[in-house]
């Protein structure tokens, strides 16, 4: 189990909530990075404190590794900060779009400075590198053309500030040399003009121009970032289930996934997901989900179409061993449900996805624990 998968953000009452992917969160960690290097806004901003803080909260997150469903509480400092590099995001790009936006490049040898266009600068690299690629696309743009559209957080700031801060920007790598000392290393900042007075603003973060006062923010449509807890939970689900569906024995396969991924509410925590087959057939075919408040399964083979099912753990009535019972199978699991039905899973070769925090052994025996400490169980913690 890897921690790429993301982190849910909350507010102190929980009523609103943020799901972050692990990319996103890399990308706010560099950016605040960036910010805290050389804190200098445009305007009014929250407390420089708590953007210090949040940096600190987030690396301590990357280091605690493993992905939790426990949503790091934010402080309303925080949460301004969130909002206020989100909007910076969409500021950044619009800039970009007005052909307002600079590199500011220094050279690290002899401090020689030059002021550059990175639509100019993408173009020479294009050619330099014999790459075929559209001169008329600006550095941004190309950005935003592989964002996530679910998550449109940050990624296209970072990356003009990734380019800005680390010199790895076509801009920056190898593609230039300076006029003074023919040296190849440049320190880098975004740089943009003001549309109200045409002012250089070298700032970190723009939010209005202290010369004229215009409100950058005007460029941003508002958008709403924090939602409904369960939204976010379940946001955090599916990323969950996608990273554990990576490491997943033979993989799982499109329709599988559909299948499963339809079940999940932001109403449950994800344990566990296994290889298994049902009594009668050769093949392992079925990816057995068990989340805090049901199983789902989903069959799918070369041959056949895609069925799937599932129960909550409240219909469980009991959990037994259908080898024990006299059917014939091999070790298994057998799910009795309330209704009088019952669901027979078997082949379990001990390998699976833990994906909540407790191991699991997944050889029968080890799964039919997990059900019966699962079984008759109703909705937990999830909110
Ligand atoms: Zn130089
Ligand atoms: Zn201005």
């Amino acid at each position: 189990m890897t921690s790429a998968v993301g982190h849910l953000f909350t507010t102190e009452t929980g009523n609103e909530a943020l799901f972050l992917a692990t990319a996103d969160i890399a990308r706010l960690r560099e950016t605040i990075g960036t910010i805290r290097s050389r804190p200098e806004v445009a305007g009014p901003a929250p407390d420089i404190a708590a953007l210090e803080e949040l940096g600190q909260e987030l690396d301590d997150l990357e280091e605690a590794g493993r992905p939790s469903p426990a949503p790091l509480v934010t402080t309303p400092a925080a949460r301004a900060w969130i909002e206020l590099l989100h909007e910076q995001v969409r500021i950044i790009a619009e800039l970009d779009g007005q052909k307002r936006l600079r590199l500011h490049l220094t050279c690290s040898a002899c401090g020689n400075a030059v002021l550059v266009n990175p639509v100019d600068e993408q173009a020479k690299a294009a050619r330099r590198t014999q790459e075929r690629r559209d001169a008329t696309t600006s550095l941004l743009a190309e950005d935003f053309a592989d964002f996530d559209p679910d998550h449109p957080f940050l990624s296209a700031f970072a990356s003009v500030m990734r380019h800005a801060g680390q010199g790895d920007s076509p801009a920056a790598a190898g593609a230039r040399t300076c006029e003074s000392c023919r040296g190849t290393d440049f320190e880098s900042a975004v740089v943009v003009f003001c549309p109200g007075c045409r002012a250089r603003r070298t700032e970190t973060v723009v939010v209005a121009c202290p010369d004229c006062g215009y409100d950058f923010r005007l460029l941003a449509p508002k958008t709403e970032l924090w939602g409904a807890p369960d939204e976010a939970r379940h946001a955090f689900n599916l990323a969950l289930l996608s990273e554990g569906a990576s490491s997943f024995e033979s993989g799982l396969w499109r329709k599988q996934r559909a299948a499963l991924t339809e079940a999940l509410s932001g109403h449950e925590d994800l344990i566990a997901l296994c290889r298994c087959g049902i009594p009668g057939e050769v093949g392992r075919y079925v990816a057995l989900l068990f989340t805090s408040t049901q199983f789902v399964w989903a069959r799918e083979s070369l041959v056949s179409g895609t069925t799937s099912g599932g129960a909550p753990w409240r219909e469980v009535v009991a959990v037994t061993n259908p080898h024990s019972s006299a059917t014939g199978f091999t070790s298994g699991l057998a799910l009795h449900l309330s209704g009088g039905t019952s669901m027979t899973f078997n082949d379990f070769r001990g390998v699976g996805v833990a994906l909540g925090e407790h191991e699991i052994s997944f050889d029968a025996e080890g799964v039919r624990r997990l059900a019966k400490d699962l079984q008759g169980k109703t909705a937990i913690s999830a909110s």
